[in-house]
């Protein structure tokens, strides 16, 4: 009964008590099964046609296939750390998942460290020398500076505290960027970086959140020796996947782009800062058709639209005891 080994401890001892979990090793990790995630959140029964399967109670669902790490969440898709497997018989997600995933976005009331937000710390990405993806309608420089404005605008309007970590075309190096934010460190402060893509024809919204310690970034190649240290961000793990889930749920409602889902990885922003944090990439700018979305102030209005309904739902999640 082995859901120990730091992580997930409100999982873990209320399973342990309960006594429901059944740990299959599989690849050199702890996978549990579906049936038995659901039994514990109370989903429902485990529906199954060959590889898809879905677990549903009223709204909440839980969505996926053998073999993929696409996964829903109630519509929203997150992209696992490791595959859905098939093991003995029954489909199972890696503990991982279950714990730095799936428990967090369906329980974030249950989150012990989240604290009450009053304050958020927008991150305008790249910035002077360093115009960030270029495309024929301008640079995402100026976008993601411009979309820093307006959620700005929005937020102080809703009553919150908002600091820029840059306020016009200049360059601020990385370190500076999360120097800056974890002065905020003990305050009720967010962290959102605001980028956009480039990637010939790639199209739609993805929102980053830092890889926990072990799990490899869905950026690199495969899995490095670095993916074993713990980042100052990892103290908020359960945060930040809190965070991009109301990021991205608000974020794909409004930019009406493709899901490209919620993703791992350790940019430097979302590594270093100690603060909850994401990193949104509002579409591609490299895309022909979607330069034209971006590169309108309608557009951008709905991303900054968005980032405040993120900062206000993601503070309804963490306060509500329900969850
Ligand atoms: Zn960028």
């Amino acid at each position: 009964m082995i859901l120990a080994g730091g992580i997930g401890g409100g999982v873990a001892s209320e399973a342990m008590a309960q006594g429901v979990w059944t740990i299959l090793k599989h690849e050199g990790r702890d996978y549990l099964t579906l049936r038995e995630i659901g039994a514990f959140y109370r989903l429902g029964t485990l529906e199954r046609s060959l590889n898809q399967f879905s677990l549903r109670l009223g709204a909440a669902s839980l969505r996926g296939h053998a073999d993929s790490q696409e996964f829903y969440i109630s519509r929203l898709k997150f992209i696992l750390s490791y595959p859905i497997r098939e093991i003995a018989g029954e489909l199972c997600m890696s503990r991982m998942d279950l714990v730095k995933l799936v428990e967090p976005v369906l329980r974030p009331g249950r989150i012990p460290s989240a604290g009450r937000v009053d304050t958020v710390i927008l991150d305008a990405g790249h910035g002077g020398s360093d115009s960030g993806a270029v495309g024929r309608l301008g640079a995402e420089k100026e976008f993601t500076l411009d979309v820093a404005f307006r959620a700005r605008t929005e937020l102080l309007k809703a009553g919150f505290q908002v600091f820029l970590t840059r306020s016009r075309d200049e360059f601020v190096p990385l370190e500076e960027r999360s120097r800056f934010a974890n002065r905020f460190e003990g305050g009720n402060a967010l962290f959102i970086s605001i980028h956009f893509n480039s990637s010939g024809w790639g199209t739609g919204v993805e929102t980053f959140t830092l890889a926990p310690q072990g799990v490899p970034s869905m950026m690199s190649d495969g899995p490095m020796v670095s993916d074993l240290v713990r980042c100052p961000g990892n103290a908020r793990d359960a945060e930040n996947m809190a965070l991009a889930t109301a990021t991205h749920a608000s974020v794909v409602l409004r930019a009406k782009l493709p899901d490209r889902g919620i993703k791992r990885a350790r940019f430097f922003v979302i590594r270093e800062t100690v603060l909850p944090s994401v990193l949104l990439e509002g579409g591609f700018i490299s895309n022909p058709e979607e330069i034209r979305r971006i590169a309108s102030g309608e557009y951008r209005q709905q991303l900054a639209g968005g980032i405040l309904e993120a900062v206000q739902n993601y503070r309804r999640a963490v306060s509500s005891r329900s969850g």
